[in-house]
Parts: C-alpha cells; structure tokens; sequence
C-alpha cells in the first residue's frame, strides 16, 4: 500500500531585513496564521521605534509588514492549495484517478491489489485511511457497499466523495462492472477529473490535461476494439463472475449466462448447468479469469468439447495507470482467439 508523503513544512526566513527576530516558520495553518500576526505586531514595533531619517530600514520593515500581512492573511489559501490526499476503493478507479491526479495528488488504494472487491472485510487501518483522506474516489453502483459504514466510522466531516459513475447508463440489473467498456471509462475519467477539479480548483488546469490525455488512449483503445471485434460480431460466452456485459454490449458479443460456481468443487447439478447452457447457446468458450481454479474449468471445457479462456476484470493488477491498457490489450487479444 502506498503512503501518504509526509506533511511539507515551510521555513521562510526574512533574514536579509534589519530585523533580526523576523523569522516566520510555518508548519501549519494555524501556525501561519499566529506567526503572521506576531511578526506584524514585531514589524509595527519596529516602525514605531525607528528614527525619522533612518529610511532603509523603515522601507524594509514596511516591506517586512506587508510580507507578514500576506502570511497572516492568506496563510489558509496557502494551504487549502496543497495536493489533496485522495483514496480510490479498488484498482480500476485507482488507476483512472493517478491518471488525472499525476504528481498533483497523492492517490491512495483502499482495496489493496491482491485482494478482492467482492469480498472485501474492512481492517481498522482503512477507516483510518477514510479519516485522513481529502476525497474518496468510488465505482459506486453498488459494488462498494461497505462504504457507508466505513465513512461512517472514520467520522471525516471535510471529505468529499467522487462517484466515477456518475451520469452512466447501467444495464438493467444494475451491473456495477462498467469500467471494463473502454467508452464508459472515459464517462469515468471525466467524473474523477471533475471531482478533483472542484475540490482542488489549484490543479484544475493540470487535471485537465492529465485527463484528456488518458481519455484520448481510451479512445484509440475503443477504436482497435471496434475494428478487431466487428468481424466476430455474435460470438457468444459463458462466465463465471458477472463482469463482462458492458464489454460484451459495446462489441456485438454475447455473455449468455453467468454460472455461480462453489468454492471447493462442482457438483453434478453444476456441470449440467454449464453443459445446459453451452449447448442451448452454441457458445464459443468458458470464460475464466486469472487465478480461477482452471485445472476445475479445463476439466469441464474438455468434456463439454469448449476451450477455457482466461479474460482480466481489472479487479485486480498493478498500480501503473498504464496497465488498464496492459491489461485491456490482453483482453482484445484473447477474445479475438476466442471468438475466430
Ligand atoms: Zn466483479
């Protein structure tokens, strides 16, 4: 897990005035703030206990007063203009929003790579996380329903939430897996670049170019899909997590059913469920994914006379923005095998 960097302290030494105690050191807001006003109260001591023809120094320590009164003043703006710490539930939106928030935000992911979002159990230091965070990045949809009693729990009055998936169209089930469709992760990456934006309005200019940058690979990503899955329009699957309808839509393919697998091993009554379907849908393969138990899959593939492969749902992965592409790249390759 990544941290957050450690809180930057400033030290701005006037050193160079006549004033040999006008040191302003500032850690924090509130330090800003209270400094500001000593050294003001120290500048206007000096001014009045200077005489009339030392000039210098009264221009300095004029310069002093209104250097201090900037502190003072606009200490808070100073530090409301600090990267914000953001924190993204699991991968997917972690990666759109490293993306957009490139060095201007220190991005964190809840959901450690390795585990799984589906099954996701909250530790103690994951509200701890929520309490520290400037802003929470969700999917939402529903897939995170711990959320709310985690946020409830870390008890954060200043954190603002962006919902990635605000404005999308869901499919009638209310599927929650609609960053695997290249065209609904743009909607995505523009709902993280607005959040940011808005709660830190000081990095909006970055955030936008950092956004359209990704969005424009999305988009030529969207286009190889188009291109190489046109020709294979139809070609149908069985999966056995419900992640694949958005992707399936989007390209003409068919996920004709999703089968619920147990744990340990298959029962009679699955296999014919999968045999069932397969047969009843002239499917092309089984749909596995990496770390399902293949040797289980491979069996049953073998005796239905079906190939298993194996798609990535980027529930999982690494921590480079990049490997959406990676990952997604893989993805098109191995329907287009698949589906031929
Ligand atoms: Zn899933």
């Amino acid at each position: 897990m990544l941290s957050y960097p450690a809180p930057r302290s400033r030290d701005i030494s006037v050193s160079h005035l006549p004033v040999t105690d006008l040191k302003i050191t500032c850690l924090t807001r509130g330090s800003i703030v209270c400094n500001g006003i000593n050294c003001m109260l120290n500048a206007l001591n000096i001014i009045g206990g200077m005489g009339i023809g030392n000039r210098r120094k009264y221009g300095l320590a004029i310069l002093a007063f209104f250097v201090c009164l900037f502190l003072g003043s606009f200490g808070g703006w100073a530090q409301s203009n600090r990267s914000p710490k953001v924190i993204a539930t699991f991968l997917p939106v972690y990666l759109f929003a490293k993306a957009v928030a490139g060095q201007n935000a220190g991005v964190e992911i809840l959901i450690s790579p390795g585990s799984e979002v589906h099954e996701y159990q909250a530790k103690p230091a994951d509200v701890q996380a929520i309490a520290t965070a400037d802003i929470l990045g969700k999917n939402d949809l529903g897939l995170e329903e711990f959320l709310s009693q985690l946020i409830s729990s870390a008890g954060n009055q200043k954190l603002k939430q962006i919902d990635a998936s605000q404005g999308i169209q869901t499919l009638e089930d209310g599927n929650p897996h609609v960053w695997l469709d290249p065209v609904l992760a743009q909607k995505q990456v523009a709902n993280i670049r607005d959040g940011l934006s808005a709660a830190n309005q000081a990095n909006a200019s970055t955030y936008k170019a950092n956004a359209e940058a990704y969005i424009k690979q999305l988009q030529a990503l969207h286009q190889e899909f188009e291109s190489r899955l046109t020709p294979l329009k139809g070609c149908t699957f069985i999966a056995f997590h419900d992640a694949y309808p958005y992707l399936a839509k989007r390209y003409g393919l068919q996920q004709v059913a999703v089968v619920e697998l147990p744990e340990d091993s298959m029962t009679p009554g699955d296999i014919s469920r999968v045999m069932e379907t397969a047969k009843r849908f002239k499917v092309k393969f089984l749909m596995a994914e990496p770390g399902a138990d293949s040797q289980r899959l491979q069996q049953l593939a073998t005796d239905l006379g079906l190939s298993v492969r194996s798609l990535d749902p980027l529930e999982q992965g690494d921590l480079d923005p990049q490997y959406y592409f990676k990952a997604m790249r893989q993805n098109l390759q191995t329907l287009e095998a698949a589906c031929r």
